[in-house]
């Protein structure tokens, strides 16, 4: 199918029509979300308010085996294996069981993109009745439906919640030209009372801010304060709030991916390969939909539950995201310092990564049946436990040496025009 790309002015025409899965957000949610409808011959519409990766929604650090295992090492800057943690008593050099990355985010989206093969336009949208989407271009309908639209869950059928009476963070960065070798994170109320400051490096950008788990605590002072302290210009600010409370996956027929349904993860604000991997998973859920495998009402059920089952690793974190500002200063540097043990951080970090594995990019769609395993209600031998982040299968690779798996079921789009 081809690919239209609308352009803006009087080239911004008119749009409309019937599809059988419409993509609303085409930013780490969405895009992963129609890479797994990929070839199944459904109508797919993706669309966003901007062209895919014209605005960086994060500082865009990622564990390096999701990126691996989605084909997007074309996009990465930097990796650590390292990350460093500052108090203001000293600091602390945690060696990670795996790395992390800073990618670039338009990149990113471009090649994450080239995996679907939907239809996509540059279209606000401003709001939804049953299962139609209006948006500044036009109505588009579609019987499936994901809001992959970040934090405001436009779609939903409440008015939501609004800062800064939600469980929402607060987060702001900069992005001063500048290079270096370590990812870093400050927990110092200098800076933030709850919450951290960090520096990820990318290649020759810094991406320096402070995130407030409190929405009351405005972060612009500290923001430009840490960026002095590193001697960086604060330049090309980038800022938004941050879920960090997971929210019912589906409602009202309506399918929530990434920031829209609380994916992001409390205490580490890390929301990006959450979006990918429930992504997937409601891609396969919908693909399983489009060929004729499931339905609808099944397919929002076994999505929903699947997000559900991971609420008590979310309610876990959110529990020690309350519990580090409250430490004194000096206990918190203790802390960190006492968790710093190798063997624990291995331990630590290996079920921390296993929240949102990324052996789950690689998982092949055909054989898996295009989805989470069945529940037994649907005839299959599997019970919640099997719906659990826990019983997916490990990544083989420590991420330093870059081991993703290669055998994905990546399709390209058809040339453009
Ligand atoms: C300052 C900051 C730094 C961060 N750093 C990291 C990090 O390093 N690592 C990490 O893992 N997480 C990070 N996060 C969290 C991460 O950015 C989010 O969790 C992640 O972007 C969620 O992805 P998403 O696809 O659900 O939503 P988003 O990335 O927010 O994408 C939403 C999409 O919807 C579109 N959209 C919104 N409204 C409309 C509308 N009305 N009409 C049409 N389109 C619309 C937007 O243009 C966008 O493309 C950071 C967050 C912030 C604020």
């Amino acid at each position: 199918m081809p690919k239209r790309r609308t352009k803006r002015g009087a080239q911004r025409t008119p749009i409309g029509g019937d599809y059988d899965v419409l993509i609303c957000g085409a930013s780490f949610a969405g895009l992963a979300v129609a890479r797994e409808l990929a070839g199944s011959g459904a109508r797919v519409m993706v669309i966003d308010r901007y062209e895919v990766g014209e605005r960086q929604t994060s500082a865009c650090a990622a564990p390096t085996d999701w990126l691996l295992n989605l084909g997007l090492q074309g996009s990465m800057r930097q990796t650590f294996q390292d990350l460093v943690i500052n108090t203001p008593y000293g600091r602390h050099r945690y060696d990670l069981p795996w790395t992390f990355s800073t990618f670039d985010y338009r990149t990113l989206c471009e090649l994450l993109d080239e995996q679907n093969d939907a239809d996509f336009e540059t279209a606000k949208v401003n709001g939804r009745s049953a299962n139609t989407i209006h948006t500044d271009r036009g109505d588009l309908t579609a019987p499936l439906i994901v809001d992959g639209l970040g934090w405001r869950r436009l779609l939903a059928a409440d008015d939501g919640y609004q800062p800064p009476d939600a469980p929402l963070s607060r987060g702001l960065e900069v992005h001063p030209n500048g290079s270096g070798e370590d990812l870093e994170i400050w927990i110092d109320r200098r800076y933030v009372p709850a919450g951290y400051g960090w520096s990820f490096p990318a290649r020759n950008e810094l991406r320096i801010g402070v995130g407030s788990f409190d929405p009351r605590f405005h972060v612009k002072d500290t923001t430009v304060l840490l960026a002095e302290d590193l001697d960086a210009d604060a330049v090309r600010y980038q800022g938004n709030w941050i879920p960090h409370k997971l929210r019912p996956s589906t409602e009202d027929g309506i399918f929530f991916v990434g920031d829209s349904a609380g994916h992001c993860l409390p205490l580490t604000a890390e929301g990006i390969r959450t979006a990918l991997y429930f992504g997937i998973a409601c891609g396969r859920e919908l693909r399983r939909v489009v060929e004729g495998r499931s339905t609808a009402d099944v397919a929002l059920r076994r999505y929903g539950t699947f997000s559900a089952a991971h609420e008590w690793q979310f309610e876990w974190l959110l529990r020690v995201q309350k519990l580090v500002p409250k430490l004194p200063a000096p206990l918190q540097h203790g802390v960190i310092g006492a968790l710093g043990d190798k063997r624990f951080v291995d331990w630590s970090f290996g079920h921390y990564l296993r929240i949102a594995d990324p052996s789950f990019a690689g998982a092949p769609i055909a054989n898996q049946g295009g989805g989470m395993p069945p529940t037994p209600s649907e005839g299959g031998a599997g019970g919640p436990a099997e719906l659990e982040p826990s019983a997916f299968p490990r990544s083989g690779s420590n991420g330093a040496s870059g081991g993703g798996t290669s055998a994905l079921p990546v399709a390209h789009k058809p040339d453009q025009g």
